[in-house]
This record gives C-alpha cells, sequence and structure tokens, in this order.
C-alpha cells in the first residue's frame, strides 16, 4: 500500500490533543460483542502457536464471558450524585480497587464458572473452574481483591485468570449499564479525568494501545477490565506521560524479506522512565483484538525486558512475576 505524498505539517502533541478533542471520541465503551470477538481472534491466532493449548482455554472462558454478558444480568449502578461527584473531582467513576463490588458478581463467577466447566474436556483447568465455583464468598473476595490491587502475594495463580474472568464480566457490565443509565442524565458518566493514564470508567492501567481504525491513526490505551478504550496522545509515554525518548521496538527486524512489512504489534518504550506498552494497529492485522493480541506476543515482552525495560501494560489473564510487596511498580492506583 503506498501513502500519496501529503503536504500537511507534523503537529506537536498538544495539537493533536487540541485537534483530537473536537474531532475524535474520546471514549469508546465496550461493544456488546467484546467477549465474542476477543474469543474468535485467540483461537486465530492459537493456530500453531507456542501457546496454543492456553491461547484455546482463555477462547473458551471469552465464549463464556460472552453466554453471561449475553443474559443480560443487572448490576447495581452508582447514582446520580457519585456520577456526578466523580466528574467534578476528575477521577475514575467506577474504580475497580474501591468500588464496593455487589454480590452478585460471585454469582455470576459461579455461574460462569459451571458454564465453563460444562465446555472444557476432563482434566485440570475443568477441576480447577469446578473447585472454584465452590469456594466461600470470603475466598472469592479475598482472591479478587489481591488480583486489583496487584498483590501476588497469596494470589492462588491457576485460578488467578478464572476470577479475572469474572471481574472483567462485572466491570463490562458496571460500564454499559452505567452508561445505558446515565447518558442524557444531568452529569454525563466516564468524561476526561486529571490522569489520562488510566481507565475513565474503572482506574485500571492499559492492557495495550490500539490505533483505532477510523481514527485518523489516532490511538487509544485500551482496559483490559472492562474493555473502554480512551483517547491518548501518540508518541507519549503512557506511564510517565514523557514526550521524549519514545521508541518502537518490533519482534521482527533483521529478515530482509520482512523487513518492509509493518509488524501489527510493537512496543512503544520509553528511555525517561524505562517502562513499555504495546501499541496495536488493527489496520495492518485485520481482527486484532487486544487482550488476545497481548497475551499472543509474549515473544515481544521477553525481547524488550531483555532490554531492561518494564512492563506497564496489564493484563489479568496472564500475570507477569511482580514483588512480592505490592502495590506492583508503577502506578499506584
Ligand atoms: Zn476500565
Ligand atoms: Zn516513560
Amino acid at each position: 500500500m503506498t501513502t500519496p505524498a501529503t503536504t500537511q505539517k507534523l503537529l506537536s502533541p498538544e495539537e493533536i490533543a487540541v485537534r483530537a478533542g473536537e474531532q475524535l471520541t474520546f471514549l469508546h465503551l465496550p461493544e456488546p460483542g467484546v467477549f465474542a470477538e476477543r474469543a474468535v481472534r485467540l483461537r486465530q491466532l492459537a493456530a500453531g502457536h507456542a501457546m496454543r493449548d492456553f491461547l484455546l482455554f482463555v477462547a473458551e472462558l471469552a465464549e463464556a464471558q460472552h453466554r453471561a454478558l449475553k443474559a443480560g444480568v443487572a448490576v447495581p449502578l452508582p447514582t446520580a450524585e457519585e456520577v456526578e461527584a466523580a466528574a467534578t473531582q476528575g477521577v475514575p467513576l467506577l474504580p475497580a480497587e474501591t468500588w464496593p463490588r455487589a454480590p452478585v458478581w460471585r454469582e455470576s463467577l459461579r455461574a460462569l464458572l459451571k458454564d465453563l466447566a460444562a465446555h472444557l474436556p476432563p482434566g485440570p483447568a475443568k477441576a480447577t473452574a469446578l473447585q472454584l465455583a465452590e469456594a466461600s464468598d470470603e475466598h472469592l473476595d479475598t482472591q479478587a481483591g489481591r488480583l486489583l490491587a496487584g498483590v501476588m502475594l497469596g494470589l492462588d495463580m491457576a485460578a488467578a485468570p478464572l476470577i479475572a474472568a469474572g471481574l472483567q464480566l462485572h466491570w463490562v457490565r458496571l460500564a454499559q449499564q452505567t452508561a445505558a443509565a446515565h447518558t442524557g442524565g444531568p452529569v454525563a458518566p466516564f468524561g476526561r479525568i486529571d490522569d489520562p493514564t488510566v481507565c475513565p470508567c474503572c482506574a485500571s492501567r492499559p492492557v495495550a494501545s490500539v490505533e483505532r481504525l477510523g481514527a485518523e491513526g489516532a490511538r487509544y490505551l485500551a482496559c483490559g477490565l472492562c474493555g473502554t478504550q480512551w483517547h491518548y496522545v501518540r508518541i507519549k509515554c503512557t506511564h510517565c506521560q514523557s514526550t521524549k525518548g519514545i521508541s518502537l521496538q518490533n519482534l521482527v527486524a533483521s529478515d530482509a524479506e520482512t523487513a518492509e512489512t509493518q509488524p501489527a504489534v510493537q512496543a512503544e518504550c520509553c528511555s525517561e522512565c524505562g517502562h513499555y506498552l504495546k501499541l496495536m494497529h488493527p489496520a495492518r492485522d485485520n481482527g486484532l483484538e487486544p487482550v488476545a493480541d497481548d497475551l499472543a506476543t509474549l515473544t515481544l515482552d521477553l525481547l524488550v525486558s531483555e532490554e531492561g525495560l518494564q512492563r506497564h501494560g496489564l493484563n489479568l489473564l496472564l500475570l507477569f512475576g511482580e514483588p512480592d510487596e505490592a502495590p506492583p511498580p508503577g502506578r499506584g492506583h
């Protein structure tokens, strides 16, 4: 594909931000098909992949999440006063660590686990799902609390992706139902917040960033918990917000035949703070999905981490080893 020469001048990050504010949608809420699309992509990526079994397991999990989301279970929502207070203070409305988890999250997790188990062949994964479905309320909430706070100490690693799936389901419902209930109200939920690096809905770190199709190459950060995508200036560190020392790393570079092809997933690295976040280009690979493509590009993480860079992206389905003394490196949200 050739791009015609243009005379358009390069815009500064500030100019891009102003232009973006005028022309771009700041926020895209999770679509009803968020989990279904993830499952399709995971199955596609699993073919011939070194992590095939894990990707297929997560695809089963995403399909179970999709069935649960379709069932349309109502969750308790923030009041108009809470929406207004968050907007006034410039903070996320439904912060994952502190927003009270209604008991429905556990009921939904147990139903999800039983549904998942019914679709799995006999084996350790099925046994773990069934065992977790019988766990006490206290155990599920303790594990969820550790997961959301990034506390690795005492976290059941085998059960963590399953707990994460239940939390994703709950926060996608929260985001979608809150938007439906409050849009058109006195204060719209999920506007811009003071910290542009965290999810305006749930305060999570992004799993990756995405150049959205149809948005003139504008970059959005993708939340790995609630599935929201929010606009963030390009070529700017998503950890320390520096615009200096940003470079892109590719997995494939040396092969002459592939040197011309543009990789769909790159690592955006910051030499100021030493963190990186994956940058994904759906225009180069149709069907790309942030959570799925993050899992399938673990080799890029290994390559970049060998150079001493620290991962900024948060994928609750595949936790990276972090020091036992929580909170994790990076943001204390
Ligand atoms: Zn979120
Ligand atoms: Zn940085």
